[in-house]
């Protein structure tokens, strides 16, 4: 059945140009020749009409015969631009070649030269300079259907550092990835960067940037700037979802405190990467046959990612019994200082509660020596630092250690998965943040985990989009990752994957929005009434990259208006 012509509020093209220069209706050659007769497209278009199927096959050859991962990305976003339903499809059919340019690690080089490769504005940008009218200003965004937003303010991008407004590029890529593997309808997605200057000093001084020339707005002022666009948003998108993205994590941290009871919001680096790890843990478990409460799990970074880690792994103990305490136990964390230990000078308060009783360490291989972990995860954005004595000494611990080099892009991942296997001969559980190709060892492939918060914020968001939900809670995140870590499969295991394969995407997605949905229901933060068939209802919110027919039976439909 083709589908209904969703505008979400969207004026409709009135000249024929305009419908070929508007990436929400266009369909390029795509459009049929009574659609050209009566759309006034005759002429404008080559004679001969493709199906979408021969425009993807064009678009794939370009694709494949670019020399760089850059013109790949570039390319993608001209596509984006030009026709987003054709976008959409190519991503959706190629998503394991697409997900590394429109997202890491691809999605980091082009942030760093976001002033040299642009084409054409994409998104939202709210500046310090806006202070005061806000609302105003976010009804300039031309469709009032807004479910889903991303925004940055680029302080923290990838493990790149400070960006400034070139962040833009992580809310774009993140939201194509909402629908890529949702189907969250890409046109009540908003991207947005906070633009409050950076202190990245080459950026300051480049012409070509794209953005305000200051140093970061900080303290009293940050705060209510923030503050102003939260009710901003709220009150020209009521009930829409915040998701924060690549915010410094001494803001991070504090944003998520305050914002979390009282908006719809969740932070991805922290609570997405959270569930995406302990989904990975979980299914390492299911390798092993070990129980979670048995393990140590020693951290290399103690940033948004590795204590919401920690803190989802001691959630999950807490549930099966253990005291919070306790469970906080089994997680210890290396940082730039060493060991985080009971008694450290300047410890945050985010840190203090991993702060165990014991001796100081200085470096990360006399931790894993003094702890014994029977898991290491890497989030320090240092690359290379998981040597070979440090992976072999971790191996004497357990018969399938468990190594995740969760720093992205590619660089900065903490070993390759070629080295984690060589060094324990094939017995690592291996993860990355950025994608790392089967190794062969011994005549045995081992198909390494991508740990990529894809597998988990998609579906969260489509869960809370269907059911209308007021708040994001960590119990979702929970569940998002419970129902990850079951759906890898046992010939996935087998191969030594801790995630399942990407191409299996949607059914992941759609069963934990699903999961996600129920929790929603059972916590009572649905403002959506329960349906009787709660996957088909969420099944229903998932947009389909299909060209619409404008001119059913030769007849045009333009009287569009409520049709959604
Ligand atoms: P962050 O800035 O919040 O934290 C980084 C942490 O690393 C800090 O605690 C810092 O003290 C520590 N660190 C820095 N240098 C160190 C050193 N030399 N030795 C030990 N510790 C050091 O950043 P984050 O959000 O936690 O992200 C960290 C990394 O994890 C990034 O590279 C990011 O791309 C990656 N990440 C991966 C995923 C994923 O794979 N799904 C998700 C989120 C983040």
């Amino acid at each position: 059945m083709k589908p209904k012509i969703n505008h979400s509020g969207l004026a409709l093209p009135v000249k024929g140009v305009d419908w070929l220069h508007n990436p929400i209706f266009n369909k390029g050659t795509a459009f049929t020749d009574a659609e050209r007769e009566v759309l006034g497209l005759r002429g404008l278009l080559p004679p001969h009409v493709h199906t979408m199927d021969e425009q993807v096959m064009r678009v794939m050859a370009n694709f494949r015969s670019k020399s760089s991962d850059l013109e790949r990305y570039v390319q993608m976003v001209s596509l984006q631009d030009r026709n987003e339903t054709l976008f959409y499809r190519v991503v959706t059919q190629y998503l394991e070649e697409m997900l590394p340019i429109i997202y890491t690690p691809t999605v980091g080089k082009a942030c760093q030269e976001y002033g040299y490769i642009f084409r054409r504005s994409r998104g939202f940008y709210i500046s310090s300079e806006d202070r005061g009218r806000m609302a105003q200003i976010l009804r300039n965004w031309p469709v009032p259907d807004v479910r889903v937003i991303v925004v940055t303010d680029g302080e923290r991008i990838l493990g790149l550092g400070d960006l400034g407004a070139y962040g833009m590029g992580i809310p774009v890529g993140k939201l194509s990835l909402y629908t890529a593997c949702a189907g969250i309808n890409p046109l009540q997605c908003l991207p947005i960067t906070i633009d409050v200057g950076t202190e990245n000093e080459t950026l300051l001084k480049d012409p070509l940037y794209t953005g305000l020339r200051q140093k970061r707005l900080r303290g009293a002022e940050y705060d209510a700037l923030i503050e102003e666009f939260v009710a901003a948003v709220e009150a020209v998108f009521p009930g829409v979802l915040i998701q924060f993205e690549d915010f410094g994590n001494h803001n991070a941290f504090r944003l998520l405190e305050r914002y979390r009871t009282r908006t719809c919001t969740f932070n991805d680096d922290i609570q997405g990467t959270g569930a995406v790890a302990l989904a990975g843990v979980l299914s390492s478990l299911r390798l092993s046959g070990g129980n979670l409460a048995d393990q140590r799990v020693l951290f290399f970074g103690a940033g948004e990612a590795g204590l919401g880690i920690a803190d989802q792994i001691a959630a999950v103990l807490e549930a099966e019994g253990l005291p919070l305490a306790e469970a906080r136990q089994r997680c210890w964390f290396v940082d730039s200082k060493g060991l985080i230990v009971a008694g450290r000078d300047q410890l945050t308060a985010n840190k203090l509660p991993y702060a165990h009783a014991h001796a100081p360490c200085a470096d990360l291989l006399s931790a894993v020596k003094a702890i014994k972990p029977t898991m290491l995860i890497g989030v320090s954005g240092q690359g290379r630092t998981f040597t070979k004595e440090i992976v072999q000494t971790l191996a004497q611990y357990s018969p399938r250690p468990l190594v995740f080099a969760l720093s992205n892009p590619t660089s900065k991942a903490e070993c390759t998965a070629e080295e984690a296997y060589t060094w324990t001969d094939g017995r690592a559980v291996f993860a990355s943040g950025s994608p790392f190709a089967p190794v062969t060892l011994a005549g045995k492939t081992h198909v390494p985990g991508q740990g990529n918060n894809v597998y988990i914020f998609p579906g969260v968001g489509l869960g809370v989009v269907a059911t209308g939900a007021r708040r994001v809670t960590d119990a979702m995140f929970i569940r998002a990752a419970r129902t990850l870590a079951s759906l890898v499969r046992e010939n996935e295991l087998a191969e030594g994957r801790v995630y399942p394969a990407l191409t299996r995407i949607h059914e992941v997605s759609l069963a934990i929005a699903v999961a996600v949905a129920e929790e929603i229901y059972a916590a009572k933060l649905a403002t959506v009434p329960r349906p009787a068939d709660l996957a088909a209802h969420v099944k229903s919110h998932m947009f389909q990259p299909e060209y619409p027919d404008y001119c059913p039976h030769g007849i045009p439909q333009m009287n569009l208006a409520g049709v959604r």
